[in-house]
């Protein structure tokens, strides 16, 4: 049987393009991913989505999003989209062997986290390596650790390790926070953070656990090993579009590229959320986003009927 509409990702883009098209009766198919929800189920407190004046959590949100398209009978498989067929309609998709045909798609597979690229780092990873403080950050009780990168998430992650660790030092590559006013005011007013600027990791020390960070100042050059037994990275994210390449335009870093609206290069398949965004990635752009995409998904099926 095709599908009206299949949405490959979750997370707030994938959640709302369910609600709305479901709402619209396309009856649609979520392939969610085997890890459901997207990074806000990697995060704590959200504070800046509307409609929370005290905050929410963020798995609790990613519930309460899933709840809601299925309260309206999205069909939901927790599985992950291995190859995919763009080029007659209708479309194929495929979760290993199973294959599903659909009218139209709508893709919303979000970004994941960078890693610094270097041997020790992907040896001891789950070994005092993260890039999850929420996941991890428990395991890091009165140690000494480093979160790597300038951004929101490296201050938020920094704060949150906080009421872990006992002390958090914040290795960023400038002299200056990338993070927005007030986190990085609540970074630096820290009394566990100690910042260490200009400065990038060589490398991390240690044979089956983190014991440090061999590090080197990029102004005066200088290398030092600072005595850590965690390091978190938190240097931003990659877009998840390995399965789509060659099928629709990416940028030179993997996004999605859309035209006016949310359609990608072939026409009925829309992408929303962090998969096409490296601008805003918010949750509150992302779901506006996956309603955008319903919405033009529904016109989209409309106009072919005609
Ligand atoms: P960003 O891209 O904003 O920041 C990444 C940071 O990592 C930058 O400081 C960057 O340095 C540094 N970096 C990148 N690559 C490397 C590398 N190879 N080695 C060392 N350092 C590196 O990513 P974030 O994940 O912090 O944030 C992404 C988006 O999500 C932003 O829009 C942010 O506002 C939002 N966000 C909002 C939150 C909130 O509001 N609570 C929480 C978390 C994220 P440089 O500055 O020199 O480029």
């Amino acid at each position: 049987m095709t599908e009206k509409v299949v949405i490959v990702g979750s997370g707030p883009a994938g959640y709302t393009a369910a609600i709305y098209t479901a709402r619209a009766d396309l009856k649609p198919v979520m392939i969610e991913g085997m890890e459901r929800g997207g990074q806000l189920m990697l995060t704590t407190d959200v504070e800046n989505y509307p409609g929370f004046p005290d905050g929410i959590m963020g798995p609790e949100m990613m519930e309460g999003f899933r709840k809601q398209a299925e309260r309206f009978n999205t069909r939901i498989m927790s599985s992950n989209v291995t190859k995919v067929d763009f080029s007659a309609r209708p479309f194929k998709l495929w979760v290993d062997e199973d294959e599903y045909t659909a009218d139209s798609v709508i893709i919303s597979t979000g970004a994941s986290a960078r890693w610094l690229g270097i041997e020790s780092e992907t040896r001891l990873r789950g070994h005092g390596v993260s890039a999850c403080a929420t996941c991890d950050g428990f395991f890091f009780r009165d140690k000494e650790i480093a979160v790597i990168g300038g951004g929101d998430s490296a201050a938020e992650e920094a704060l949150f390790l906080t009421k872990f660790a006992s002390k958090v030092y914040v290795i960023h590559r400038r002299d200056e926070l990338r993070a927005s006013k007030i986190m990085a005011k609540r970074a630096l007013e820290h009394d566990k953070i100690e910042m260490v600027w200009d400065t990038v990791v060589e490398e991390v020390l240690g044979d089956d656990v983190v014991t440090g960070l061999r590090i080197r100042n990029r102004v005066t050059d200088e290398v030092s090993e600072l005595p850590v037994e965690g390091m978190f990275l938190a240097i931003g994210h990659a877009p998840n579009t390995k399965v789509f390449e060659g099928h629709i335009d990416l940028d030179d870093k993997g996004y999605i590229l859309t035209g006016r609206n949310t359609m990608t290069s072939v026409p009925g398949v829309f992408a929303a959320g962090d998969v096409t965004d490296h601008v805003y990635r918010q949750a509150i752009t992302a779901a506006g986003m996956g309603c955008q995409a319903a919405i033009d998904a529904e016109r989209w099926l409309d106009e072919q009927e005609n």
